[in-house]
């Protein structure tokens, strides 16, 4: 069909399985057009144990994946990211933001004010707050995200529904700022089937949010967020149905940086 899955993760960061070799060889099965590996950039000590690579493996990553990009060349086409927190730490090179050998990045919201919301330690802080509050916490992060202009992809873009903890009203107006800035600059939405196999058992982001990013003119890409072989490409065809229920005929690729739609 065509596809691209430019969210895909090594056992580098600790949390994910098999080679990259394996990944790439899913990505023919399931027949993608691209794959595109966004393994977790470095976060401070304290904060990257079991999550991201070390400061000092990032070239060793970057050596990996131009690697398998070699040994499958003319079979599946292999891009080089990175999947970036925001808001940045100093244990990613600012030099990686400018780097020619990177084809995108992407830009992530994992933590609001120092709280790891997505991860299953930090469950118990939803009891201890107001669940709009979350949602308005990480809305403005992703707001100052892109207006940092330095990704070329957003992440899972309604994360914060991860565990099932869901909005008692709508925050539309919290969040059309945002796709505004992203049409702006030409940045995509990542649509991530990963939300499936979570408790909220929904796709990233919610139909709602899928009909403004058409709406609006936001750019959109596909990911699977694997972090094993197996889930390249994972349910793939919900989100085909989805984006193009909302109208959606373009999706985006990248290289070297570069935006290029192609047909979804
Ligand atoms: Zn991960
Ligand atoms: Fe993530
Ligand atoms: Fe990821
Ligand atoms: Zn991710």
């Amino acid at each position: 069909m065509g596809l691209v899955d430019y969210h895909v993760h090594t056992p580098l960061c600790g949390h994910a399985h098999g080679e990259p070799a394996a990944y790439v060889a899913r990505a023919i099965d399931a027949g993608l057009s691209e794959i595109g590996f966004s393994d977790h950039a470095p976060l401070p000590a304290g904060l990257r144990e079991g999550i991201t690579m070390l400061p000092e493996e990032t070239e060793r990553y970057l050596a990996m994946i131009e690697g398998v990009r070699d040994e499958f060349r003319g079979r599946m086409p292999v891009r080089i990211g990175f999947e970036v927190d925001y808001p940045l730490h100093d244990t990613f090179d600012r030099r990686y933001l400018t780097d020619p050998r990177i084809d995108y990045l992407m830009g992530s919201c994992h933590f609001v004010d120092g709280w790891a919301f997505d991860h299953p330690d930090g469950l118990d802080e939803y009891n201890r707050r107001d669940v709009d509050e979350v949602y308005a916490a990480y809305y403005g992060t992703l707001a100052r995200l892109a207006d940092a202009g330095c990704f070329d992809i957003v992440g899972h873009f309604d994360l914060v529904k991860k565990f099932g903890h869901r909005a008692t009203r709508d925050h539309h107006d919290r969040i059309r700022p945002v796709l505004a800035a992203l049409a702006r600059a030409g940045t995509a939405v990542e649509i991530s089937t990963a939300g499936l196999r979570k408790p909220v058992g929904e796709i990233y982001p919610a139909p709602d949010i899928v009909a403004l990013l058409f709406e609006m003119n936001v750019p959109i890409t596909l990911g699977s967020d694997a972090h094993a072989p197996e889930e390249v490409a994972y349910e793939f065809a919900r989100a085909v149905a989805l984006v193009r229920r909302a109208g959606f005929r373009r999706q985006s690729r990248f290289e070297k940086r570069t935006r290029h739609d192609i047909e979804l």
